[in-house]
């Protein structure tokens, strides 16, 4: 079974605004065009682009099979089904080039829905009330029971849109009317809002909202550090000085907190640990202060353009008692990172006297952060 999707990009459609057709223009930093190839890369065995004349030089990058469309739609659509003829095809979609959002969903569906009928594609039911207009005032209502608006891709099996392309005497709205015309059922697969086609300027506003949607990246992070207790009157938890009855032990200020928060934004960012970025070997991160390390992940997540969306960091100790020292805690790290306080949580439990951090021989902490990159 070979599969192949027919790409309809011919028209000369300029009520998008513009001095290119619309799916020669810019969507997102490419071609409207570009997002609806790259919809059915992986989803059938071959891609055919049926272009203007005019518009070889501006295909020939996409390294597709390029047809050459007609005077209509429907001819357009023929000389592509003509080529295809002979090859082995055995069911096909037919797509309009100016449906850049078409998901892999869509596109399975009417796939899928071709082993049971010969021909099949995406709509969505009419909800909203319909009416009649005239002069700016409504004439009249419309019933909308059955009434579906139609998307494309339209799937047929090859054979049977070919013949009923070749036999028709034209003027079809679509490929569905000519197979429906040949005597083909067709079953209608649930489509989708998004698959769009771009028509008017707004259009383009709202695609490429959903497009800037779709490329948003959230990346999650954890990390734990246990540091053992060693006498010293104090600690420091999360950029905090605690006063205490010990001292936290460690190649640096040993603030577990802030070390298990920083290895979450490593995390997060697949990008090691502490350890890796500062190697305990190298003397001159001997007693660092924990916030150059905070201070260094935060850059990697700008870097990389994330943003922090939160974090939460969880101390894990009998004493000393952290509920005092939270909102500075939570101050501290805020100004380190440079994100709002109210994206920061810091809180505590004791493990009820039980392991380690029970009998008071070190503190752990354990961090969770997200980076959201839109
Ligand atoms: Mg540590």
């Amino acid at each position: 079974m070979t599969t192949a999707a027919i790409i309809v990009a011919a028209g000369r459609g300029t009520r998008a605004g513009g001095d290119l057709p619309k799916q020669w223009q810019d969507l997102s930093g490419k071609p409207v065009l570009a997002h609806t190839i790259a919809a059915f890369a992986g989803q059938v065995d071959r891609v055919i682009l049926v272009i203007h004349p005019q518009d070889r030089d501006r295909a020939a990058g996409f390294g597709l099979q390029v047809v050459e469309g007609g005077a209509t739609r429907a001819e357009s659509v023929r000389n592509a089904l003509d080529w295809l003829a002979g090859q082995g095809v055995t069911k096909v979609l037919i797509h309009d080039g100016a449906r850049p959002l078409v998901s892999a969903t869509v596109i399975a569906a009417v796939l899928r829905a071709l082993d049971e009928a010969p021909g099949a594609a995406p709509a969505l039911q009419v909800t909203d009330a319909l009416w009649r207009g005239a002069d700016g005032n409504v004439t009249g209502t419309a019933p909308r029971d059955g009434l579906w608006r139609a998307q494309t891709p339209q799937g047929f099996r090859f054979e049977a849109i070919l013949a009923a392309h070749r036999a028709h005497p034209g003027g079809a709205a679509d490929d569905v009317e000519v197979a429906r015309w040949a005597g083909h059922r067709v079953t209608i697969v649930q489509g989708d809002e998004d698959n769009m086609k771009l028509t008017y300027p707004q259009d383009f506003i709202r695609a490429e909202r959903l497009l800037r949607g779709r490329d948003m990246d959230i990346r999650l992070g954890n990390g734990y550090d246990v540091h053992a207790f060693t006498p010293g009157d104090h600690v420091w938890l999360c950029g905090v000085k605690v006063a205490h009855d010990k001292a936290l032990l460690g190649h640096s200020d040993a603030d577990v907190g802030m070390h298990a928060l920083t290895d979450a934004i490593y995390g997060a960012l697949a990008e090691g640990d502490i350890g890796v970025h500062f190697p305990p070997s190298d003397p001159q991160w001997k007693g660092a202060a924990s916030h150059i390390f905070l201070r260094h992940a935060m850059s990697r997540v700008a870097a990389r353009g994330y943003t922090l969306a939160n974090c939460d960091v969880t101390l894990v100790c009998e004493r000393p008692k952290i509920g005092p020292h939270q909102a500075a805690m939570r101050s501290a790290l805020a100004g380190i990172m440079g994100v709002d306080m109210d994206r920061i949580s810091v809180k505590a439990t004791t493990s009820e006297r039980l392991g380690f951090t029970g009998r008071e021989e070190g503190i752990a902490a354990l961090a969770t952060c997200a980076l959201v990159r839109a």
